[in-house]
């Protein structure tokens, strides 16, 4: 492998696609990480420290939040967060069925009912008017998902949540660097819920993650639950968690935060350029692009389209066959999960989510995806759908910088 191509393959227009190349964005940074790693062990400070503190610092800046609280998990962000906003079992919570499964998991695991409602077909987040047609006496907070990296429409809800005074969770986990009409995500409601998750825009060495609020209390509260609710010299003032942040995994954090508008800038061109290329192969008509609303800044954790007509397993196949990689977030709405059937609800109660889980598709998205890799990724949906693979991409915006070396 040379220097001047630190990627884990080569790129050329035969070469496989994978779906996500974390090896390829870890040669674009060897150097700092392992720096950072290497001073966790002189060190010897492995839970919390320093550099979680300063990670939590930094990750405040960057949300433009008075507090950020590191964590376990995003799961565990969650889980704590209902928990320090009141939440009590038996309450109702109401949130998205079209999303990963910890945030309806969440609720559940407090002992508080996840309200499934159903979402906006253009955007795949939460519909406000549904979830003001769930609010009952026994609503105890709202969990929007930014989901795929686009903000949910937050003004219904906050007027719902001053009218019902009802806290509002963010499911932000994919969302790190989104905004809505000029904030960020974690920002936007009274607790935002962050992933380190690996594949996440912002992804640690491991699992990690971290809350953020304007609320010193709350922020005290969600400090002492990731600690056995240990106020401090072992005085309990509640029954917590073990769900602390390493030091490791904040470490290397730090340095990729530092990289982080970059790449998402470079996810942002990448899904112009898909954009492009997609009607400019006249695929428009069975694949329905993103839609990316007003006053928004999409960060595309993924770039998910709709293969409409009844074709998407066929395009699966094909794609597959082809090597290239792509992913369905998500095939099966929460609301038909197993592990909810206790809910009640059946086939039919969220047409929109149902519709969604049955026609969407992830293509690659990553910063460091070569351009040549794009472009085979879009002829591989010609071929997919039995298009014309000869027309010629019209290059109108040079992407030189990003050409495989
Ligand atoms: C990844 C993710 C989570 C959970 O985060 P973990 O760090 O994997 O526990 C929660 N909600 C959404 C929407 C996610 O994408």
């Amino acid at each position: 492998m040379s220097n001047s191509h630190p990627r884990g393959s080569s790129a050329d227009s035969n070469s496989p696609v994978p779906f996500i190349d974390l090896v390829a964005q870890y040669g674009t940074i060897r150097a700092e990480v392992r720096e950072a790693v290497d001073r966790c062990f002189e060190t010897q400070t492995f839970i919390l420290g320093d550099e979680v503190v300063q990670l939590e610092k930094e990750i405040a800046a960057y949300c433009d939040s008075e507090h950020a609280i590191g964590c376990a998990s995003g799961t565990d962000a969650l889980i704590l967060a209902l928990l320090a906003a009141g939440v009590q079992p038996g309450d109702e919570v109401i949130t998205s069925p079209f999303t990963f499964f910890a945030s309806a998991g969440a609720i559940h695991r407090i002992g508080a009912i996840p309200v499934l409602v159903d979402i906006e077909p253009d955007s795949f987040n939460l519909n406000p008017a549904c979830v003001e047609r769930a609010i009952t006496n026994r609503t105890a907070a709202i969990m929007p998902v930014h989901i795929f990296g686009q903000c949910a429409e937050m003004e219904p809800l906050w007027r719902l949540a001053a009218a019902y005074d009802l806290p509002i969770i963010e499911d932000a986990a994919q969302a790190i660097g989104a905004e809505y009409r000029g904030r960020r995500a974690g920002v936007l409601g009274t607790i935002g819920c962050f992933s380190f998750f690996p594949t996440k825009n912002l992804g640690g060495a491991g699992d990690g993650g971290i809350m953020t609020t304007d609320d010193a209390d709350l922020a005290a509260r969600l400090k002492r639950l990731r600690v056995h609710g240990d106020l401090g010299g072992y005085n309990h003032v509640e029954v917590g968690f073990n769900s602390r942040l390493d030091a490791l995994q904040a470490a290397v954090l730090r340095v990729k935060l530092r990289h982080l508008d970059k790449w998402t800038e470079g996810r942002a061109k990448n899904a112009a350029r898909y954009e492009e290329l997609i009607r400019a192969a006249g695929l428009d008509d069975v694949i329905q692009l993103p839609t990316v609303l007003p006053d928004r800044r999409h960060v595309f954790n993924q770039f998910t389209t709709r293969i409409t007509g009844g074709r998407r397993a066929s395009v699966i196949a094909s794609m597959k066959e082809q090597q290239i990689g792509c992913a369905v977030y998500y095939p099966i709405p929460l609301h038909l999960q197993k592990c909810f059937a206790y809910l009640g609800y059946k086939q039919g109660d969220l047409p929109e989510a149902e519709q969604a889980a049955s026609e969407v598709l992830s293509l690659p998205i990553y910063t460091e995806l070569p351009a040549v890799h794009l472009e085979r990724v879009v002829e591989g949906l010609c071929r997919a759908l039995d298009r014309s693979t000869t027309l010629a991409f019209p290059v109108t915006t040079p992407v030189p910088q990003r050409k495989a070396a």
